[in-house]
């Protein structure tokens, strides 16, 4: 524009300037009548001025013009400058495609996006397109011939993974717009292109979050720095029952119990501003009102400038996990099977009430066994039993008052507490209630039972001062309820603990009297009922205490089982008695056999036959002389393993009698099956023969019982005549008692043989 104006303004002086000479020479000069050769004068000053002016005009057009060149360069150069720039700023680069030679020009903006030195890219597309990631080539390809095919002139995107230098692929962005010539054919693309990697990553963890956001199982609630509700997520809304759109603006407190007191709160804030988080466990309410626990972590988020922006609560409900802490509670304090406390909630609420009981009341613990409950689980199997101890427990807790625990200690034991002011007679009246409410008979799957208990009594604080001493003493008076005939109940009293204490000594002394060979086997003839004559030998163990004097087995054999020292006791005598018969035998009038007691703790504890196996090799004594009593509970007690350690004492080829019988409780189907040739008649049956008519029952009973089973019988502890005349009536094959003979030490009288009456 400038140069044109330029050049109009000089061509217009300079058409001035030539028509004002021509005017001057044309016009004035014929009027001047000059001469010809003046005129011819004039007329060459004319051409030279005209010639003079024209290059002068032509000068000045010229110098125009190359100013204005170079200043539309140096405004070119400014402009691409600022392109170059604006585009380095914001690290883009440009590109542009000249489609009819199909030579691309990068710039050194884009080569930069890829590591690169300014020219590496070079010029063709084809080595640009070796560092295209192929799996994108399709696309491109495709969105260019799009773009030629249709001539589009509208601005597009296509974002491609191009190698950089370093290895990596990046995401290259380009904005291109096709350019058409004056025919409107495709002519050229140009575009720029930037890198949007770090872009795409960012919106892919953005995208990441929002999806945990929306799927985690925790509530999640946002705040702006005022505490107004900015966000929720959809666990938020499943916890508490709110929308969004219910809570969205409003404040958190909504969502508050009220069960935390104005402190708790304080507390929380105080942590939240102090170190910007809080965590712990916190009840809130649902929309429907319902009060549940959550455990949840508040943190404070600030924004670049260090300022509060947000709070972000997340948040879980523990309400489910606190029911399933008091159900393992109760699982741990709990009897399954009767639903009843159990030993350690027992304990620990006798604990308590003694700790109570110092200051002011006193109570009472009453530990309740069932009598012979192990014979019901054994015949009739731990279902029914099970089916028992419910019942059981069930009618003992219908006697319940107020201020007791009935607990379920294990096995048949229960316990019961009473917290409320007793003495002895209000705990022995509460004993008798107990009792009672077992008297009547359970039906149980078609089954009627009869079960009674025994019942040990302690008083506290009276008969203690802590929870092993109660426990302790009950149990005593328990074993002397059990003692005395079972079905009753007994108070715990010094005297039980002195029974205890004599125990101790006697087991220590027992020890001792091992030791010191101070026990002595005595034998007791067995008769034949019928011919009077002697048969075999009871071996009896009597302890020769250097005090005491001749101390009877009942007396410390059931230690000696509680203890332990049975099992040398009895290995002892076996010796003793198997050795004596091997003496016996050399003499004249000798018993057929020699009876030695087994106990039933060695009888359940297995290698008894072995045991027996190894005595015999050593006396060498004929196994078929050697009979083993063993206490029919001994073999009822655990009929399955019995009766394969009888089988195996019967290849043995030892004799097996079953002492005490009648006092168990025996099935018939199992006696049956069991290896044994003799049965002994318990001296309790014998006693009140040939008068009590029970006595008389029982006794035609067992034996009628034995000889269909086809065993013998023997009865024991025949002190009268009249006894044995009885028994020989009713074909009892073999007899015992003081009437043929005490247990003797054969020292005394070295053949047992007493003679006849
Ligand atoms: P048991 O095996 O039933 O022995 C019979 C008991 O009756 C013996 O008592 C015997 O002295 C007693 N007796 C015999 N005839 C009469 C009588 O006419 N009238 C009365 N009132 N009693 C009579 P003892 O010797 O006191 O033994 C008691 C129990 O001790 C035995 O009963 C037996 O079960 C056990 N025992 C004895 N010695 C041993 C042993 O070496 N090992 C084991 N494990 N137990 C033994
Ligand atoms: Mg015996
Ligand atoms: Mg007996």
């Amino acid at each position: 524009m400038n140069l044109h104006q330029g050049t109009v303004r000089l061509t217009l002086i300079y058409l001035l300037a030539a028509g004002l000479w021509v005017l001057f020479s044309d016009a004035l000069l014929p009027s001047l009548d000059l001469s010809a050769e003046r005129t011819a004068q004039v007329q060459l000053l004319k051409g030279l001025s005209f010639v003079l002016l024209s290059s002068l005009l032509l000068y000045l057009i010229l110098r125009s013009h190359v100013r204005q060149q170079a200043r539309m360069r140096r405004t070119l150069r400014a402009s691409e400058g600022r392109l170059n720039l604006a585009l380095e700023s914001a690290k883009e680069g440009l590109w542009d495609w000249d489609l009819r030679s199909d030579k691309v020009f990068f710039s050194a903006g884009y080569a930069a996006l890829l590591g690169l030195q300014p020219a590496a890219l070079g010029n063709t597309r084809a080595h640009w397109r070796q560092r295209l990631l192929p799996d994108d080539l399709a696309h491109y390809e495709k969105t260019i011939a799009t773009i030629r095919d249709n001539a589009s002139q509208e601005a597009f995107e296509l974002t491609l993974r191009m190698r950089h230098q370093n290895g990596d692929y990046r995401w290259i962005q380009s904005r291109g717009q096709l350019q058409l010539d004056v025919q409107g054919r495709p002519e050229r693309i140009i575009g720029t292109a930037s890198d949007i990697s770090q872009r795409r990553a960012n919106e892919h963890s953005l995208r990441q979050a929002a999806a945990v956001f929306d799927a985690t199982q925790d509530g999640v609630l946002v705040t702006d720095s005022n505490q107004q509700i900015v966000h929720v997520n959809p666990a938020f809304s499943r916890i508490t029952g709110y929308s969004p759109e219910e809570v969205i603006g409003r404040q958190p407190s909504l969502l508050s119990s009220g069960r935390h007191d104005q402190a708790f709160y304080q507390r929380l804030w105080h942590a939240l501003v102090a170190r910007g988080n809080w965590s712990g466990e916190i009840w809130n309410r649902r929309k429907n009102g319902e009060i549940y626990p959550q455990w949840q972590r508040i943190r404070a988020i600030h924004d670049e400038a260090g300022e509060l922006s947000h709070y972000v609560a997340v948040f879980s409900d523990i309400s489910e996990l606190k029911r399933s802490q008091s159900e393992l509670d109760h699982l741990a304090h709990h009897d399954p099977l009767s639903g009843l406390p159990n030993r350690l909630l027992f304990t620990e609420r006798v604990d308590n009430a003694l700790k109570r009981a110092k200051s002011e009341q006193q109570g009472a613990v009453l530990l309740i066994d069932l009598d012979h409950f192990k014979h019901i689980n054994e015949s009739l199997g731990h279902n029914i039993g099970d089916l028992l101890l419910k019942a059981v427990a069930g009618r003992l807790a219908a006697q319940l008052g107020e201020g007791m625990t009935l607990a379920r200690l294990g096995g048949d034991e229960f316990g019961l507490l009473s917290e409320n002011c007793l003495d002895a007679a209000q705990a022995a009246s509460l004993a008798q209630l107990l009792l009672s409410s077992l008297g009547a008979p359970f039906n149980l799957d078609n089954h009627e039972f009869y079960m009674s208990a025994s019942i040990g009594i302690s008083l506290f604080p009276g008969d203690a001062e802590n929870l092993e001493q109660v426990l302790r003493n009950a149990d005593s008076a328990l074993s002397k309820a059990k003692g005395s005939g079972r079905e009753g109940y007994a108070f715990y009293t010094q005297e039980l603990t002195e029974f205890a204490r004599h125990r101790i000594d006697l087991i220590s002394a027992l020890h001792h009297a091992l030791d010191h060979q101070e026990l002595r086997v005595y034998y007791q003839p067995l008769h034949d009922m019928a011919s009077g004559e002697l048969i075999g030998a009871e071996a009896l163990v009597r302890w020769q205490h250097p005090q005491r004097g001749l101390v009877a087995p009942g007396e410390f054999i059931p230690v000696a089982e509680d203890s332990g020292l049975i099992g040398a006791i009895d290995a002892w005598v076996l010796q003793q008695a198997c050795r004596q018969m091997v003496r016996w035998q050399t003499q004249a009038q000798a018993p057929r056999f020699v009876a030695v007691n087994v106990s039933s703790r060695l009888f359940s504890r297995g290698g008894l036959d072995l045991q027996v196996a190894r005595v015999l090799a050593d006396t060498g004594l004929d196994p078929a002389c050697l009979e083993l009593e063993v206490t029919e509970s001994a073999v009822m007690d655990n009929p399955d393993a019995a009766l394969a350690l009888l089988d195996r004492l019967r290849a043995l080829g030892v004799r097996l009698a079953i002492d005490d019988f009648g006092t168990g409780y025996s099935s018939l189907a199992r006696l049956k099956r069991l290896p044994v040739h003799k049965l002994k008649l318990d001296i309790s049956f014998v006693r009140g023969l040939p008068y009590d008519s029970d006595d008389v029952a029982i006794t035609r009973a067992v034996v009628a019982l034995g000889h269909s089973l086809d065993l013998k019988v023997l009865a024991e502890g025949i002190e009268r005549p009249e006894q044995m005349e009885f028994l020989r009536q009713i074909g009892c094959d073999y007899g015992q008692g003081y009437l043929f003979g005490r247990p003797q030490p054969v020292e005394a009288n070295p053949e047992p043989a007493v003679a006849a009456p």
